[in-house]
């Protein structure tokens, strides 16, 4: 089978799950991260992964020396050397000129505007007089973003009213660059996993609606139903109209960028059923992790194949519906939900194997599948309680 090597810069969830597919495909896969036993090496230990930074240039060189593809699990990374690695003809993937323009939020919402993508205004804001100018042009509230380094909504700053506009900026991290962007007000948020291989083919996944709470990734729907959230019981699929809208912003933003992969684009369904398109990622996504479980082939195998030019898997649901529940770090409470998925048919419990659980981390999650969304919902919903009773 495949005996081109591939090495992969983060080992976090996502690449621990891109390695449990590359390992069903006998796939050999290296993994650059500092931890010994980030969640991606544990399993494949016998591999000699690198131990350091993602961001060093040294190590990406060390990594390119040993393997034929180089990949990301996380958009964080240093492109000018990768930069230089595609120069003198290594494959990467996506484009380190992707990864560059996504790594830069405000970039990104530049490009994505020249190629006439539906977004929301924003305004960059070099200095306190520029988010004090966004406060008259958006009316409040608006969004104080960093343009890098965000995630789980920790660049993110809601700025309410004309009192909070003078310490906004000590809300971010110091030093970060930022820019504001106009509140959307949206019905709810969707998002659509875009995969594209070296060979030019490119296929899109269902439009799932993603629940957010504080800014973090709580619940996924899949498909988006016309009922919402947990309280949706519609068994109703969006018209076809706005699911083929939100596949077409997705996929035409992702023909704007360079590289193959898989790339999750998050998107605002707005009131009017306007939709703009929130922020992209260059790699396997949150929203995507229900597809090992309901889809024909998930986003992380899909992602593999696509990097190395093997035939795409069919991105169609293998079954009626699923629901995702994020398990985040929760003090004693954190695998409470877990401990209950035991008993539910048709749920699946993916733990991260991450040593330390700090509140709001990322430490697990789990996907419920049924015959009808209503019957995703009933199995769901005692797991979504015993994490928050007031989610009801
Ligand atoms: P991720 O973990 O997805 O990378 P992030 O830290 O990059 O998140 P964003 O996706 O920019 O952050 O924002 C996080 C969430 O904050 C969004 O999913 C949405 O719920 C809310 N949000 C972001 N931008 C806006 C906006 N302009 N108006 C209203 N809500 C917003
Ligand atoms: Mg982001
Ligand atoms: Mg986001």
């Amino acid at each position: 089978m495949e005996s081109r090597k591939v090495g992969i810069l983060g080992g976090g969830q996502l690449g621990r799950m891109v390695q449990e597919a590359a390992s069903r495909l006998n796939i050999s896969l290296t993994i650059l991260d500092e931890p010994i036993d980030s969640p991606a090496k544990q399993l494949n230990a016998l591999q000699s992964h690198l131990q350091g930074s993602f961001k060093d240039p040294a190590k990406i060189l060390e990594l390119a020396a040993t393997v034929d593809v180089i990949t990301v699990e996380i958009e964080h990374v240093d492109t000018e050397v990768l930069k230089q690695l595609e120069a003198s003809g290594k494959s990467i993937h996506p484009t380190p000129a992707t990864i560059a323009l996504i790594q830069d939020k405000f970039l990104q919402k530049q490009h994505l505007a020249q190629h006439h993508i539906p977004l929301a205004d924003s305004l960059d804001c070099p200095d306190q007089e520029a988010i004090e100018r966004a406060g008259e042009q958006f009316g409040f509230p608006f969004m104080l973003k960093a343009k890098t380094m965000a995630y789980d909504g920790k660049g993110n700053y809601v700025v309410r009213s004309a009192e909070d506009l003078k310490d906004a900026r000590s809300k971010l991290a110091v030093g970060v660059p930022l820019y504001a962007e106009r509140w959307a007000r949206f019905d709810r948020e969707l998002a659509v996993m875009v995969v594209r291989s070296v060979t030019g083919e490119v296929q899109s996944y269902p439009v799932v609606e993603t629940v957010h709470k504080n800014s973090i990734c709580h619940l996924v729907f899949a498909p988006a139903q016309v009922g919402r959230g947990l309280t949706g019981t519609s068994d109703e699929t969006f018209s076809t109209s706005i699911q083929d809208r939100a596949r077409k912003v997705a996929e035409d933003a992702i023909a704007s960028l360079s590289g193959a992969g898989v790339f999750g684009v998050e998107m605002f369904l707005m009131k009017d059923g306007e939709i703009l398109l929130n922020e992209i990622a260059p790699r396997p996504h949150n929203s995507g992790h229900y597809t090992i479980e309901a889809c024909h082939t998930s986003q992380y195998e899909n992602h593999l194949r696509a990097i190395l030019g093997l035939p795409l898997g069919s991105t169609a649901m293998k079954v009626q519906a699923s629901g995702m529940l994020n398990i985040l770090g929760a003090g004693k409470d954190t695998y409470l939900a877990c401990e209950l998925a035991y008993g539910i048919p048709g749920a699946t419990t993916h733990l991260y194997g991450k040593k330390e659980c700090k509140a709001g981390r990322k430490m697990g999650h789990i996907t419920v599948v049924g015959d009808s969304m209503q019957e995703v919902h009933d199995r769901l919903l005692p797991m979504v309680l015993a994490m928050d009773p007031k989610d009801e």
